[in-house]
């Protein structure tokens, strides 16, 4: 082989003995490969060399692969981040284009190797070579994550991946963002061929040997007949595109403009020569780097990365525990969820409760969501049924000696719960971590009544298990460092987003979410209609609006929640009279059938045409027209209101733990980055004019938090002062 690149080591090219020159992507500084801007320019530089040997007769064919165990993770975050200006988005792109440009004009067969990971810049680098090959490796994965941050592929891969395979299976992988398998890209036609992972680089080499010296054209269409029949008339490409638009349509509500600005640049791109549709592209991409959306989306992917890294745990030197053998104590819908969840992820789990019958729900529940997952072809039979029989369940504490953690999820009654810790406590060894699911109740008091109160913790999931990415680890006046990275470290196992908070009343999300689903009470109390107020919150972003949250939770655990908050904050909690009247009615919500909607099983059938009078003299004769600006604001800032008042309790210290727990726990809009971010966004002294303007109007529980005052008197944001 020749010498590596003189111009730097990443990458580097390298010409073997049968004039296959071989181009290697290997970060020294990364775990993975990155396209940053100096990687680019490199490779543009090695392009220039590599077309110097073709013109030589010195290099038959060009094999891009990767040194690590990945190929390429995609490009720079950091350099899209710091772009505000649509021009020089547009730019960025057009550099990107113009390298991979060279790549695809190379002269001689140019074959992308994948092996692992390979998304966004890196799989439109390979759809710029002439030919891809995969390794079989489960590792491989291609795709274009890009939707998820508000951007599109604008360095040549929305136009040529169209072109390559069709507009159907373009659209699902630029729309979704999903990954496709090595297995997957062969079917749909985005890798050539698929190798064994062992002989992948021989394989690869001897893929280049066969096609060295043929002569390239420019990726040309190579589609069956009925997708060119589709993609090849505007009759066929305007029918598929606008189906597309329509789901999209409904599933963002048009707060996304990514997806739709994808749809628009496939519809004008798509049948026009590369070099316009590449342009098209590129202006797409400017105004979307540009946009606050993909600023805020790409603020919550780096939330969720440093969530990943355990960065607020604290002292990150600390081991955690491993968890192979989990104990649930309480087989009830949230035992039964976490011993699935956990089950599923390969850890032995022993449940108990205190009846046999209690077991034998709790086993069905979670069985029930394994056969789900099999129904939607998400799992393998074999693997449920595997997967299941590492659950067992019993009346007493039989094999807790070995369990490495205990997940307590028994009944909320803090009298009940101290005697099970306590319990529990002495059925398992000293190395074991406690935890409690309480998601209401003091972990420091339940810690009293234990003798290693260090090894105890709160571990709060949402309901329902499998699906609420959000767990709280509380974080008691006692609780050590090993405990809390071990709980950490378990719910990142479960492919949890773990957000650490102290031990306070409703811990944070709920705390939160608390004044939100009151305010919609007091909405309800001024006339508002049951779908205004549900229908403001959606159209603020909000998955469900506020009461059918309620319906969805349960009246009764939902006045429940209340009462616990209004007992423990004092009366700006104190509860909204209709959510009072509704849950005296003796209503349950989504579980019985009937709450502010009627359902029939999982379906919601309309709002119940009797609600106003159920709610009776909680709510006015007649419903008004309410603003929906209005109504979303006495919504949303009754949630800011109180995060402030939850960062000066110390609940958590940073605004970006408020921001990601509301997303992961509440589904708050991620393209509106989360409440404080949204109440930074618009400034805090207009935040504070508009509390002081609602407290005068509806009194004392929209008084401005004295966070929010100094804040906004001190002219700072809420991520400059509490930033952790
Ligand atoms: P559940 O009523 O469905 O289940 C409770 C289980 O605990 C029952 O099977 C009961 O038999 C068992 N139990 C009662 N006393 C026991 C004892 N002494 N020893 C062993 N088992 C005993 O309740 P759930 O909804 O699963 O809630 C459990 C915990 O999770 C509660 O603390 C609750 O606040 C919390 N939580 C619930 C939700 C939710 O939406 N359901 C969400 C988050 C947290």
């Amino acid at each position: 082989m020749s010498k590596p690149h003189p111009n730097g080591t990443n990458p580097s090219l390298s010409v073997d003995k049968d004039g296959i020159g071989w181009i290697t992507f290997n970060d020294s500084g990364r775990k993975v490969n990155v396209l940053t801007e100096g990687v680019m320019t490199s490779l543009g530089e090695l392009l220039d060399d590599v077309r110097g040997l073709v013109k030589q007769d010195r290099l038959r064919a060009l094999v891009l692969w990767s040194g690590k165990s990945g190929f390429i993770a995609g490009a720079d975050i950091a350099v899209i981040e710091a772009i505000f200006d649509p021009v020089a988005g547009a730019e960025a792109s057009r550099s990107g284009q113009a390298v991979f440009g060279l790549l695809s004009k190379i002269g001689v067969p140019s074959i992308a190797a994948v092996h692992g990971i390979c998304l966004g810049g890196g799989t439109e680098m390979a759809l710029a070579c002439s030919h891809r090959v995969a390794s079989d490796s489960p590792t491989t994965q291609m795709g274009f994550p890009e939707v998820l941050l508000g951007i599109l592929p604008a360095w040549g891969g929305t136009s040529r991946l169209s072109r390559l395979v069709g507009l159907g299976v373009s659209l699902d992988m630029l729309l979704t963002g999903r990954r496709v398998s090595a297995s997957r890209a062969r079917r749909i036609g985005l890798v050539d061929e698929v190798f064994p992972a062992d002989l992948f680089r021989e394989k690869a080499a001897a893929f280049a040997m066969e096609r060295a010296d043929d002569v390239v054209s420019a990726a040309g269409c190579r589609l069956p007949l009925l997708k060119r029949l589709i993609d090849g008339t505007r009759f066929g490409r305007g029918i598929v595109l606008s189906v597309s638009r329509r789901r999209v349509q409904t599933q963002t509500d048009g707060h996304y403009p990514a997806p739709l600005k994808i749809l628009e640049v496939l519809r004008r791109a798509v049948g026009q020569p590369l070099s316009t549709a590449l342009e098209i592209e590129a202006e797409a991409a400017g105004e979307l780097v540009a946009s606050s959306v993909s600023k805020n989306l790409i603020h919550v992917f780096r939330l969720r990365e440093e969530a990943r890294k355990g960065k607020a745990i604290g002292d990150r030197t600390v081991q955690p525990g491993g968890v192979e053998y989990l104990g649930v104590v309480g087989a009830g819908v949230m035992g039964g969820g976490i011993a699935q969840l956990a089950a599923h992820r390969g850890i032995n789990v022993r449940m108990k409760d205190i009846r046999q019958e209690a077991i034998s729900s709790g086993l069905k529940h979670a069985s029930r969501i394994f056969d789900n997952l099999v129904l939607r072809k998400k799992l393998r039979r074999r693997q449920a049924v595997q997967s299941m029989s590492l659950i067992t369940g019993g009346v007493d504490y039989e094999g807790f000696g070995r369990l490495d953690l205990v997940v307590e999820a028994v009944v909320e009654k803090m009298a009940i719960k101290r005697i099970v810790l306590r319990e529990t406590e002495e059925a398992v060894g000293r190395h074991c971590v406690l935890a409690t699911n309480t998601s209401s109740l003091s972990v420091d008091e339940m810690a009293s009544s234990l003798s290693r109160p260090e090894s105890f913790v709160g571990l709060h999931f949402f309901n329902p298990v499998h699906r609420m990415p959000l767990v709280e680890v509380v974080r008691g006046a006692r609780s050590s460092d090993h405990a809390i990275a071990t709980a950490y470290a378990f719910a990142l196992s479960l492919g949890k987003v773990p957000v650490v908070t102290a031990d306070g009343p409703g811990f944070l999300v709920n705390r939160i979410l608390g004044p939100y689903i009151n305010e919609a009470g007091f909405l309800l109390a001024d006339g508002a209609r049951v779908d205004a107020i549900d229908n403001a919150a959606k159209r603020f972003g909000m998955p469900v609006g506020p009461l059918r949250l309620v319906d969805e939770v349960g009246i009764d655990v939902s006045q429940h929640a209340g009462q616990e908050l209004y007992e423990a904050l004092g009366s700006r909690l104190s509860p909204a009279p209709p959510l009072v009247a509704l849950a005296e009615s003796g209503r349950l919500g989504k579980k019985a059938g009937v709450g502010f909607y009627r359902y029939e099983g999982e379906k919601e059938k309309g709002i119940d045409p009797d609600i106003y009078a159920v709610l009776s003299r909680t709510v006015p004769d007649d419903r008004v027209v309410m603003d929906e600006h209005e109504i979303q604001i006495r919504l949303v800032l009754a949630m800011v209101n109180e995060a402030a008042r939850a960062l000066d309790a110390d609940i958590v210290q940073r605004s970006s733990d408020v921001d990601l727990a509301m997303i992961m726990g509440t589904g708050f809009p991620p393209f509106r980055g989360g409440p404080l971010r949204f109440a930074d966004a618009i400034h805090l002294r207009v935040v504070l004019h508009h509390l002081e303007e609602l407290e005068g109007r509806y009194g004392a529980r929209f008084a401005p938090a004295d966070g929010i005052c100094r804040l906004a008197h001190g002219d700072h944001s809420f991520y400059q002062s509490f930033a952790g």
